[in-house]
């Protein structure tokens, strides 16, 4: 039950409703239990939790006390999924381990962005697996749209040949021999023509989708925990740069310039540049993986070597 969240998205609808137990709807009032009042479970948490004060009041007229939420506790949620307010937080180091309902404020302390609702609905969604299957062509449009950005042949057959061989290069024979069926090419090149295909009737398991988005998105991370700082606004500003030259057409082919964008990630970031590029500069991403891999690969390697020495010297 706890990875259906990230099946959901891959499953038929029918076989989304057999496997979904009724009894994990809504919140999970099981948590409450663990945190009652000088429970160990409470104090094991150092981080401040989360409640909604409307959330606390509805609890309190229904049942007579609040209990805490799961979907207030998530990394970066600040605000009520439901009711769209800001969270108030309590730190538990001060006092004794305590329920909402006990605690002082009563009122929100704020209002909230758009993005913040948005970003606890969907975290809400996550953690309950209560979104739908999403549709086969969007699926594979996203996947297609993706690997093209990524350098990857737009063709099909040249697409399922790039994804093929970043899993071999990710992966090790054993997780592919357990989701493929088998690591060697053909094997596993079956499999991925299913996922980003658009067949209803050959889906892939939920499991080698997982895996072709680790090498598909997996460097998106980084974008997703800079969305809400100034690091997030300075990606868009980056991009809109980036879609600025490609219109202009001052990049298409000329090494010097992607070399030199290149080259600057490398200083700002180390090691990750290359994922950095991705999200930063996509077309320029794609032009080294397409043309300057090995050059690119080589001060990778050096900037590996120099964060290694950094954090190790000698003696
Ligand atoms: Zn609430």
């Amino acid at each position: 039950m706890l990875t259906l969240a990230y099946y959901v998205p891959f499953m038929p609808a029918e076989a989304l409703r057999l496997c979904r137990d009724p009894r994990n709807e809504g919140e999970v009032r099981g948590l409450a239990m663990s945190f009652r009042p000088g429970s160990h479970a409470l104090r094991k948490v150092h981080k401040p939790l989360r409640f909604c004060p409307a959330c606390v009041m509805r609890d309190v007229r229904h049942e007579g006390e609040a209990h805490w939420r799961r979907a207030h506790q998530l990394d970066h949620v600040s605000a009520c999924w439901e009711h769209r307010l800001r969270l108030s937080e309590w730190d538990q180091s001060e006092n004794t381990p305590r329920l909402p309902h006990e605690l002082e404020v009563t009122r929100s302390s704020g209002s909230i962005g758009d993005d913040e609702a948005w970003f606890a609905s969907v975290s809400k969604q996550l953690l309950d697996g209560s979104h739908e299957a999403s549709s086969v062509r969007k699926r594979s449009n996203i996947y297609r749209v993706r690997a093209t950005r990524l350098g990857y042949s737009e063709s099909t057959s040249g697409m399922v040949s790039c994804i093929t061989n970043a899993l071999q290069e990710r992966f090790g024979s054993r997780l592919l021999n357990s989701v493929f069926g088998g690591h060697d090419v053909p094997c596993v090149a079956a499999t991925v023509r299913r996922v980003i295909g658009t067949s209803a009737a050959q889906s892939a398991h939920p499991a080698a989708h997982l895996l072709c988005i680790e090498v598909l998105f997996g460097d998106l991370g980084i974008f997703f925990s800079g969305v809400f700082g100034t690091k997030g606004n300075q990606l868009w500003k980056a991009q809109r740069e980036d879609a600025k030259e490609r219109s202009s057409g001052i990049s298409s082919g000329q090494t010097g310039i992607h070399r030199a964008i290149f080259m600057q990630a490398v200083k700002t970031y180390g090691p990750s540049a290359m994922q950095r590029l991705s999200v930063e500069h996509p077309v320029c991403h794609a032009w080294i993986l397409h043309n300057d891999r090995r050059w690119a690969a080589s001060l990778i390697r050096a900037a590996e070597q120099a964060q290694w020495n950094s954090l190790h010297p000698a003696g």
